[in-house]
């Protein structure tokens, strides 16, 4: 069960174990980093509980409509602007409410839960108070407080971890990635295999990697003009900024994990001089989503990593 989801052993178990209780709750609420499986494993879940084999097989009629977002049983609210509109939710519970066409389990999965405004959160939670048989909601979210106390109240929480850099590396191997390459990806992708993956298909998020990956190499052997350059390129776009500070700081992190500080912007730094330059990664990240002018506080901040390694 659950063969195709990365990782995530623990949610699986738990997950498992209730179905072969057979006392899964009607509402789940899965929380952990965006990329690491979430929505896979909910998907994955819609269709133990509708397979014809009631394995999740992945191949027979119900488990191929369902992976395809065919089948009528299976409905899944993935928000594309900045928040899940009221009538998504409306239309979500009165889908939960009838029921179901091929008498199997209805199921509702609504992605970035915290998302919701109060309005179509206080829309949902009729069906959490009252949930239809044979029906289960998921909810997902990075963060269980940013959704509404009411609604996390009538869920059961499932903890999605990071993935591991063998777990990320090994994934991208099979695809037929090249393994030197796999394993900047999982540095760079802080445990989240959606972003690893975005970083390997998208063309600019492919060409912010390079960069990440270029500061992170050698960024004291750059002479200041070239500094300059590249803090007044990185710095044009504030959401660019923000995803570069965010790739510079997991692929920190991940050499922490691995202890090897040897050769990080083309010197050598203490865990302490490490420590500091990931504090003022995060300092900058709440500056620029402050309206801070970039492209300076980028250069001062290249500045001060190039000082600290003439100390
Ligand atoms: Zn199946």
């Amino acid at each position: 069960m659950f063969e195709r989801v990365i990782g995530q052993a623990k949610a699986k178990r738990i997950l498992s174990r209730a179905i072969k209780k057979g006392c899964l709750s009607h509402a789940y609420l899965f929380q952990g980093l965006t990329g690491v499986g979430k929505t896979t494993m909910a998907k994955e879940l819609a269709m133990v509980l509708n397979c014809i084999s009631k394995t999740g097989c992945g191949e027979c009629n119900n488990c191929y409509r369902i992976k395809q977002g065919l089948y009528p049983d299976v409905l899944l609210l993935k928000p594309e602007g900045p928040s899940i509109k009221i009538d998504e939710i409306r239309a979500l519970t009165n889908f939960m409410g009838k029921s179901s066409y091929e008498g199997s389990v209805k199921v509702g999965i609504v992605c970035k839960a915290e998302k919701m405004r109060d309005e179509a959160a206080n829309c949902l939670l009729k069906t959490l108070e009252e949930p239809p048989d044979n029906s289960l909601l998921i909810l997902t979210t990075e963060n269980q407080y940013s959704v509404l106390p009411t609604i996390r109240s009538r869920t059961q929480r499932v903890d999605f971890q990071r993935l591991s850099t063998e777990e990320i590396t090994g994934f991208l191997n099979n695809k037929g990635v090249d393994p030197k390459e796999s394993l900047k990806l999982a540095e760079y992708s802080g445990g989240s295999l959606g972003k690893a993956l975005s970083l390997q298909n998208s063309p600019a998020m492919q060409e912010l990697f390079q960069k990440a990956n270029q500061v992170l190499e050698e960024l004291t052997r750059l002479k200041p003009p070239e500094v300059i350059a590249l803090s007044s390129d990185l710095g044009k776009d504030r959401m660019q900024t923000l995803h570069f500070l965010e790739l510079l700081g997991d692929a920190l992190k991940a050499r922490g994990i691995k202890q090897d500080f040897s050769m990080v912007f083309g010197k050598q730094y203490s865990i302490t001089q490490i420590a500091a330059i990931l504090n003022s990664l995060e300092e900058l990240k709440l500056y620029i989503e402050g309206y801070g002018n970039a492209q300076l506080a980028l250069e001062g901040l290249f500045i001060r990593i190039c000082r600290l390694s003439e100390v």
